[in-house]
């Protein structure tokens, strides 16, 4: 029998870590987590209960509420993907916008915010066979994964595939406003306190810029296929 292995994929925003995570998940039969889509999915709680918006942030009133608010991952009979759920209700279809874009990072510095996202993802990964892509995954919430990708691209190319990605999904939205969230996300995200995006020792560093999500994939996999033969 194959070994099950935990995959993590971190690294700076839009790098196209879910397509890949999502691909090598599809290939190795394995369950693919998208932690951000958990904090996406957090601030989305915070933004209708008005703990948080532009310029204000209540945090000790989203920590205070932090025991009521449950996130998991449902399988969706009508598309077969796990979407992120939020006290029950699937939240995949409001997570994305720029309203929650643009405060994620903010929710996500919160160390009791990332404590108990962090016990939801070790749930997550206690049988293995995961692929899970975030920006701590490597360093923080599986230090011990058998296999750690960081993937990084420069934030032109990163803007212009998120931005096309949006527009496809019917965000109304303009490349500069794309661009500006992500240099906004990766500043906040690598300058935090609490679980900053690193590049883990023990990663494997891919620069997305010049290469096909199929020579990517066949990357990944050159790297996957060995482990799993492995007594
Ligand atoms: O992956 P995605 O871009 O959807 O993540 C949204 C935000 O969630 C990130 O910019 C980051 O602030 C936060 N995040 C995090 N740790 C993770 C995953 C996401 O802090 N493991």
């Amino acid at each position: 029998m194959l070994n099950k292995i935990i995959i993590a994929i971190d690294g700076t925003s839009s790098t196209g870590k879910s397509t890949i995570a999502k691909r090598l998940a599809k290939r190795l039969k394995y369950v693919y987590i998208d932690s951000g889509a958990m904090y996406r999915a957090l601030t989305f709680y915070a933004i209708q209960k008005e703990y948080i918006s532009k310029n204000h942030f209540d945090t000790n009133k989203l920590i205070n509420d932090l025991s009521n608010i449950y996130i998991d991952f449902k399988e969706s009979k009508e598309t077969n993907k796990f979407e992120v759920h939020l006290n029950g209700m699937s939240v995949e279809k409001h997570i994305r916008s720029l309203s929650v874009s643009n405060l994620v990072s903010k929710v996500a510095t919160i160390g009791k915010v990332r404590k108990q996202m962090v016990k939801v993802q070790h749930s997550l990964g206690l049988n293995k066979g995961i692929v899970m892509d975030g920006r701590d995954i490597g360093t923080v919430v599986f230090p011990n994964a058998e296999l750690k990708f960081y993937l990084d691209a420069s934030s032109d190319l990163r803007a212009k595939r998120r931005f096309k990605e949006l527009i496809d999904s019917n965000h109304d939205i303009s490349y500069n406003e794309v661009l500006s969230n992500i240099n906004l996300r990766d500043g906040q995200d690598m300058s935090r306190k609490n679980s900053p995006l690193t590049v883990a020792s023990d990663s494997i560093v891919i620069n997305t810029d010049d290469i096909s999500l199929d020579q990517l994939e066949n990357k990944l996999l050159s790297h996957v296929t060995p482990l799993l033969s492995k007594k």
